[in-house]
């Protein structure tokens, strides 16, 4: 410990705070590691041609390519960004996806990360991220994402898949990871008989319906990756 002059200053007994942060090392994003970001890129940049043919569909077909340049952005920091404490990295992650996915997703994903930032401030610092604090996290997200969307289930979007994923994962304090992926693609699946409300989708009306949502199959394959590292790292 030092004052503003840098001397070292005697720790008194009983003042330091159980979870106060290293000011030198920072605790580590521990759960967020470089390889669920990089397998979250992969799994986007292998599906660039696949999203953007269902945003052709209904929208206007760049979606693959919106999350391809959010994919390479966050691979080219996920090194550096798990090195973080958890509310800052999850902060730049935002940050990189607003500044470079663009379109309504970028936004939209964007603010489901700085919400997840700013809820992760309450967690205990360095404190690993299990099933619980994810849901906890995840619910700071979807009430992001529906407020920035001004959105809800049912409206043929992301959400579809966002909220019934994080109800599997809140039902039960141990991870049924089955289940959330089960919950995820069955909203997926459930976009496509959907009349689009929200979104470009919506300008369609009922030609909105037979189409899977772009944004509800890119949620899904995030999913997919984030419990695959959750389940991982029990
Ligand atoms: P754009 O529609 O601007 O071209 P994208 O194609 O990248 O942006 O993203 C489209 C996806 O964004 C949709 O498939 C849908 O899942 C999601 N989306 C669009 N509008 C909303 C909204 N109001 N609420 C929630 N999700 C939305
Ligand atoms: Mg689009």
């Amino acid at each position: 410990m030092s004052d503003r002059t840098g001397r070292p200053q005697p720790v008194r007994a009983g003042c330091r705070r159980p979870f106060a942060p290293d000011p030198v090392r920072p605790a580590r994003a521990v759960g967020l590691t470089a390889d669920l970001l990089e397998a979250a890129a992969r799994a986007l940049l292998q599906a660039e041609d696949r999203l953007g043919v269902l945003d052709t569909a209904i929208g206007d077909g760049d979606h693959g390519r919106n999350m391809a340049r959010g994919a390479r952005a966050v691979a080219g920091i996920a090194r550096d960004v798990v090195e973080r404490p958890l509310p800052e990295a999850l902060h730049r992650l935002g940050m990189t996806v607003v500044n470079s996915v663009g379109g309504a997703a970028g936004p939209l994903y964007g603010s489901c990360l700085l919400a997840m930032a700013q809820a992760a401030e309450t967690e205990a610092p360095g404190r690993p991220i299990d099933p619980p604090m994810l849901a906890r996290l995840w619910a700071a997200g979807v009430e992001a994402v529906k407020r920035r969307g001004r959105s809800d289930v049912g409206a043929k979007t992301m959400l579809d898949v966002l909220v019934p994923a994080l109800a599997a994962l809140s039902a039960s304090p141990r991870l049924t990871a089955e289940a959330v992926r089960a919950a995820a693609e069955a909203g997926l699946a459930g976009t496509g008989p959907m009349r689009a409300t929200k979104g470009r989708a919506a300008y369609l009306g009922d030609r909105s319906v037979g189409h899977l949502d772009p944004g509800a199959a890119s949620a899904a394959l995030i999913i997919e990756r984030v419990i695959d590292a959750v389940e991982a790292g029990r």
